[in-house]
């Protein structure tokens, strides 16, 4: 068999190319009804994720954020958003009543790969050291009323079992993270005990998931906004619930009567949503099998692996890139979504970009114009169906809300923070994930939703939460 297709004849391998194609393109195929079914399925889970603990995938995790920040907080505060390739540190000087931020500062640091695979006690012994150095450059234009301890906000970006603002355990982790004997853990408790070790005087006084952070950032610039979605490494969505609707919420009510919910809707799945072999292959291949499975065909930490996968497939099959599959071409991961986003744009009349990246990333030169169109293709198709997806899933959380209808005709705005890399960098995804949200709430009902860029609002939203949970008077009077 061998012989035979090695003979080939260069027709016959672009029928064969095409066919694949094709059939990968129906499979990922994303129309209107479906997407609806997708959206009404996250509504279901919705429910049930706040009826019971593990009533559903989708985790519904209580955040116990039940106030949002109101422009009154007021201080030094500090943050640390670990979560995905990563992280950063931040102070912030906040003004109180009428202030707003008087001065920031941040640092941002890749954190080392072996690290995202370790032992919990190197991977925080690393990050409290980094804070303090950050801590100990803390300059004049910062000020802490003598005697006061310094307090931080822990944006954790994975999904946490919280019994209170400053403290919650470890479901598991996400992304490239496999930390095994963190699992189960506090990790206030372990960054706490790191940055003993390194003499830092300072308390976590809020631990939030990044969508809660960007939810909290977001309200202290805009009153509307009732959500946060992240569309980075991972993706996932946190929105402010009315108490009364979480059965499962068994604690006081709260003064404010609501709740901010992280959904961890990363996890979430549905016989609706579109899956190809190469997503089963991807999923089966992955550090975390069987789950995340939203995560894995929408967000940034994929979807240049599954363009890989079916490029794999295509120069085995139909000789894409000669005879012999370019050995890099079977590295997994080795193409990441910024390479394809860029080959995405490429608008160069002989995809120049397109012909770099495969040749500097891949290292197959001398590509043809036809295969460059392949490769163009298949990262439309993916990330189109990346993108209509979180569409559906916006929509559905609006649908939640009972924000996708307009009351009495009356215009009520609904403010939908954003953030993420994939959001941020791969404009294809964003325009085509926002036009699709247009069209799945109508003509009418789009003109009052409006999807607010917050960039990295998480740091911010920590630091505001920390000041809002502080052990002094870290608000003013309103
Ligand atoms: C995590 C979430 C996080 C999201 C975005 C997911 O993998 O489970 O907790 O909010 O990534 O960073
Ligand atoms: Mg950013």
């Amino acid at each position: 068999a061998l012989v035979v297709r090695h003979r080939m004849r260069s027709s016959g391998r672009w029928a064969t190319a095409m066919a694949i194609i094709k059939e990968f393109e129906e499979k990922c195929a994303t129309p209107i009804g479906k997407l609806k079914q997708v959206a009404d399925a996250m509504t279901v889970e919705m429910h049930a994720g706040l009826a019971s603990e593990g009533g559903s995938k989708l985790k519904m995790l209580i955040s116990y954020v039940d106030n949002l920040p109101t422009g009154n907080e007021k201080g030094l505060y500090y943050a640390l958003d670990l979560g995905g390739t990563n992280f950063r540190v931040l102070r912030v000087q906040l003004g109180g009543k009428d202030g707003g931020i008087i001065n920031q500062e941040f640092a941002e640091l890749s954190i080392p790969s072996d690290l995202m695979i370790g032992t919990s006690e190197a991977l925080f012994d690393y990050i409290a050291a980094e804070l303090a150095k950050f801590v100990a450059q803390e300059g004049q234009d910062f000020q802490l009323p003598p005697g006061r301890q310094r307090e931080l906000g822990f944006t954790f970006s994975f999904p946490v079992m919280q019994s209170s603002i400053d403290s919650g355990t470890l479901i598991r982790w996400t992304k490239g993270f496999s930390i095994d004997d963190a699992v189960g853990q506090d990790v206030v408790a372990e960054l706490t005990r790191a940055v003993e070790k390194q003499g830092l005087d300072m308390r976590v006084s809020a631990l939030v998931n990044d969508t809660v952070g960007t939810l909290a950032g977001g309200r202290y610039t805009n009153k509307d906004v009732v959500a946060a979605v992240i569309l980075g490494t991972g993706t996932n969505a946190a929105y402010v619930e009315r108490a009364h609707a979480i059965p499962k919420w068994h604690g006081l009510l709260p003064k404010s009567g609501e709740m901010v919910i992280n959904m961890e809707w990363g996890n979430f799945r549905s016989s609706h949503i579109p899956l190809t072999e190469y997503d089963h292959s991807l999923d089966t291949e992955s550090l975390n099998p069987g789950e995340q499975i939203f995560e894995k065909i929408i967000s940034g930490m994929y979807l240049g692996e599954i363009v890989r996968r079916v490029l794999c497939r295509i120069a085995e099959e139909a000789f894409l890139f000669g005879d012999t599959v370019p050995p890099k071409l079977k590295v997994p991961f080795i193409l990441r979504t910024p390479h394809m986003s860029a080959m995405h744009h490429d608008t160069s009349s002989d995809l120049k970009v397109v012909g770099s990246i495969l040749k500097d990333i891949l290292e197959i030169s001398n590509t043809s114009l036809k295969a460059r169109k392949v490769v163009v293709q298949l990262c439309n198709i993916v990330s189109t169906r990346g993108a209509r997806l979180s569409a559906a899933g916006i929509f559905g959380l609006i649908k939640k809300l009972g924000r996708d209808t307009l009351k009495d005709g009356e215009k009520q705005r609904t403010v939908v923070a954003l953030d993420g890399g994939l959001y941020e960098h791969y404009l294809e995804y964003s325009k085509c994930m926002e036009n699709t949200l247009k069209e799945l709430l109508g003509q009418e009902v789009s003109e009052s939703v409006i999807i607010e860029h917050s960039n990295d609002g998480s740091g911010i939203g920590a630091a505001l939460l920390a000041a809002s949970h502080s052990q002094y008077l870290g608000v003013d009077e309103s």
